[in-house]
């Protein structure tokens, strides 16, 4: 993928001794960044710094959530996805379109004419997440079922909230959905398929995502507990849209009888989803918005929600119409798909083979790791005495939490200091006080 901007220590970094490196879909580009903080306000893992009034993020702790690129005015945190010229290394191209994306058009725009479009693009083919929602849901309640004492079962279909656990919640990794998520089953599947169909070899059919957000791009480029190889790229829809909206019309004079899912559009919104999950005996609950999820999985931890057998948790307000490279407003989005849900024909979707796939455990993942970003030292007795230096810091300075300093806490900034990132000087309010002082 291009680097525009300089920014290499933003996509790779080497993780304390175990020399892991952490990809991120997200560029900052310096000469845009006025210093303003709005971002370093609005991350949900403390991972954004304004020193020098220029913006960057520690790889370590971001989630690709997508918060700062929404955020930021001046277009200084810009989102990565592959470029349509990726398509030509491959002989057979297929999309796998997010549910989201049937969101992002006009009323006078049909769900068959913007798939159509979509793979006017240079698509061989155009699958979509809507394909899988019913096996999805049967999977979830096996899967419920069948653990019962891990319960509540968090959903893992959003990359940003699986990487908010490892980072933030590790405790509750053992009660994340432990299979693929629907794209990746999806993609195993008709790999598989166009295989054996079209007597491709693997490298020959080039398997590609129409993404509402970073963290799936990311995803994508960086996939966690994966034992095979799953897509070859990710295109945003934000990217894509304008190339889509010219098609349109082309499609729209030269309409052909195309496949469509309405009924399975509902994996875009998170509270259906909970509601399809929802039976007899299993309770689910939904919540949306990264604030909204924080604040469940403190309550998971402590064990105050455990009446629930199933939570389903996205990052984005709504669901992934929130994404932040989708381009309409999530409510208006929501509503177009929800219209779409309930005009569209049931339809019957053969799904015999991703039985027998699940059946011969394709779809398990492998177990996923802490990401612990809070360590202050590996020697236990350094790290005592960097935590006492911290709280001495913290003492000085004023318990605002304002962030002009550049960090999002005061505490922060106390830690930083202590990790030789920071100076006390950095803090404008003392900088303020003591020059009235001198005064
Ligand atoms: S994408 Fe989210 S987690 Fe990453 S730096 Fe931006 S706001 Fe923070
Ligand atoms: S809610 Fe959906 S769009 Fe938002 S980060 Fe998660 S997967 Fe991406």
């Amino acid at each position: 993928m291009p680097d525009a901007g300089g920014t290499d220590h933003l996509f790779h970094t080497d993780m304390n001794d175990e020399k892991k490196q952490y990809f991120h879909a997200l560029q900052i580009l310096a000469d845009n960044c006025t210093g303003c903080t709005a971002c370093v306000k609005v991350c949900p893992t403390e991972a954004i710094r304004v020193r020098d009034r220029k913006a960057s993020i520690d790889p370590n702790r971001c989630i690709d959530c997508g918060n700062c690129v929404s955020i930021c005015q001046f277009h200084a945190i810009i989102p990565r996805s592959d470029s349509l010229e990726t398509l030509n290394k491959f002989k057979y191209r297929v999309a796998i379109i997010s549910s989201s994306y049937f969101g992002q058009f006009t009323e006078d725009i049909s769900y068959a004419v913007a798939k159509q479009a979509l793979l006017e693009l240079g698509f061989d083919e155009a699958a979509e997440e809507a394909m899988v929602t019913d096996f999805m849901i049967k999977i979830i309640r096996d899967y419920i079922r069948a653990n019962r004492d891990k319960r509540p079962i968090l959903s893992s279909n959003c990359p940003a909230v699986v990487r908010l656990i490892q980072v933030k919640y590790p405790a509750l990794l053992p009660n994340l959905f432990h299979l693929e998520a629907p794209m990746s089953i999806l993609t195993r599947y008709l790999r598989e398929k166009i295989r054996e169909e079209k007597q491709l070899n693997e490298d020959e059919i080039g398997i590609f995502l129409i993404v509402p957000c970073v963290a799936h791009v990311t995803a994508v480029h960086q996939p966690e507990g994966v034992y095979k190889h799953l897509q070859d790229g990710a295109f945003s829809i934000g990217m894509i849209y304008g190339k889509v909206r010219e098609l349109i019309k082309k499609v729209q004079n030269n309409p052909v009888e195309i496949d469509t899912y309405p009924k399975g559009l509902t994996w875009a919104l998170s509270g259906v989803q909970a509601e399809l999950v929802d039976c007899e005996d299993i309770r689910a609950l939904s919540v949306n918005g990264i604030e909204n999820v924080m604040d469940i999985l403190s309550r998971v931890e402590d064990h105050y929600l455990d009446q629930y057998d199933y939570i389903v948790l996205r990052s984005c307000t709504n669901g992934c119409v929130g994404g932040c490279l989708n381009v309409e407003n999530p409510f208006v989005a929501m509503s177009r798909i929800q219209k779409m849900i309930k005009e569209g024909e049931e339809q019957i979707i053969d799904i015999h083979n991703l039985e027998e796939l699940y059946h011969d455990g394709e779809f398990a993942v492998a177990p996923l790791t802490a990401r612990p970003i809070m360590e202050l030292d590996k020697d236990i007795k350094t790290a005592i005495k960097k935590m006492k230096k911290i709280n001495e810091f913290l003492t000085m300075l004023p318990g605002l939490n304002c962030s002009a300093c550049g960090s999002p806490t005061c505490y922060a900034l106390a830690e930083d200091i202590v990790l030789g990132k920071a100076t006390i000087d950095d803090c404008l309010v003392l900088l303020k006080r003591h020059s009235k002082e001198e005064d």
